[in-house]
């Protein structure tokens, strides 16, 4: 009979679970899947969880590794670990982000690969890994894909996950330029982002133009997306001289609820990617890579 609860402290030993019982539940802070499992208990549903696989004991899922061309983030690396680690100027917006995740205990346990699985439109990591050009690293036990985030990222709450495999880490390739992130909710902490922006520009430091843009909306839509043609026509520009208007949100489609109208939505979108760059502007020089 399979262990309701297993917690390995190799990788081979988890896709090796993983494979023998691919619906056994991989849970790493469980920040999302514990409340998942009161509402549905809420709601008439079963309370029991399942077989688990807690990936927290695999020392080499942890932390943030330089590899010379990229970096690498383990995918049980939490918030906290994030926020606390020193790291260049292109991950300003992740760490933004992750002292702004729930609050210092969601932090704490709070992991960077639960945050992607859940795929929630309000994952405030998605927007900041999707400007970083980040790709998802997969193990099972038969071998290592890597995809990049845009093609993990399925739909609303869905992903590329197949069964038996796990995240083992986020690659993100270096480059220059400074990252930023700002959100909107109805206060400042523990809230569901209204509207959310990540960015990450480089700046010509003599020129004063933009050498890279990569611009990313979140909560405004089934999936937070790049705007590629503000991207392109901030590209070359002297930093300022170019503003996010409508017509650069129509690949979003953000949704009427208690928290927001989809107006007011894209109307938050425009005023915090203008922040996102008049920071920039105020900013001297292009960053360290
Ligand atoms: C009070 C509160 C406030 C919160 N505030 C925010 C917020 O401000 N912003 C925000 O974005 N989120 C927020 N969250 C959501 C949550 O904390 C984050 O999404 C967190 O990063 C989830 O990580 P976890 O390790 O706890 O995931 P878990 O709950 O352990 O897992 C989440 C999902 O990921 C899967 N999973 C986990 N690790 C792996 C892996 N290595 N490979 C494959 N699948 C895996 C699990 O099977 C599950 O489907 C909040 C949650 C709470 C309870």
């Amino acid at each position: 009979v399979a262990s309701e609860y297993l917690r390995p402290t190799t990788l081979a030993a988890a896709v090796a679970a993983l494979a023998a019982q691919p619906s056994r539940r991989i849970v790493a802070g469980a920040t999302d899947v514990f409340p998942a499992q009161v509402a549905r208990v809420a709601t008439g549903g079963s309370n029991a969880l399942g077989p688990v696989l807690d990936v927290t004991a695999i020392p080499g899922l942890r932390g943030i590794t330089d590899h010379g061309a990229d970096w690498s983030i383990g995918a049980t690396t939490t918030w906290a670990d994030i926020a606390g680690a020193s790291l260049p100027t292109m991950f300003d917006g992740l760490r933004a982000a992750a002292r702004d995740i729930g609050g210092v205990q969601i932090q704490a346990r709070g992991t960077i690969a639960g945050n992607l699985v859940t795929a929630s439109p309000a994952g405030d990591s998605i927007p900041c890994l999707l400007v970083l050009d980040a790709q998802v690293v997969l193990a099972s036990t038969r071998g290592e894909r890597v995809l990049p985030l845009a093609a993990f990222l399925t739909g609303y709450r869905s992903t590329a996950l197949r069964p038996g495999e796990l995240i083992t880490a986020i690659r993100v390739p270096k480059r220059a330029g400074r990252g930023g992130f700002r959100k909107l909710g109805a206060r400042r902490y523990l809230v569901i982002s209204i509207a959310m922006v990540a960015g990450l520009i480089e700046i010509d430091a003599r020129s004063r133009r933009v050498r890279h843009a990569a611009i990313a909306v979140g909560a405004c839509g089934p999936v937070a997306c790049r705007l590629t043609g503000l991207e392109a026509r901030l590209c070359g520009a002297p930093i300022g001289e170019v503003r996010p208007t409508p017509a650069d949100l129509t690949m979003l489609a953000p949704i009427e609820d208690v928290r927001a109208s989809a107006e007011y939505r894209r109307a938050a979108a425009l005023q915090l990617i203008g922040d996102l760059l008049d920071e920039c502007a105020a900013e001297t020089g292009a960053g360290r890579a």
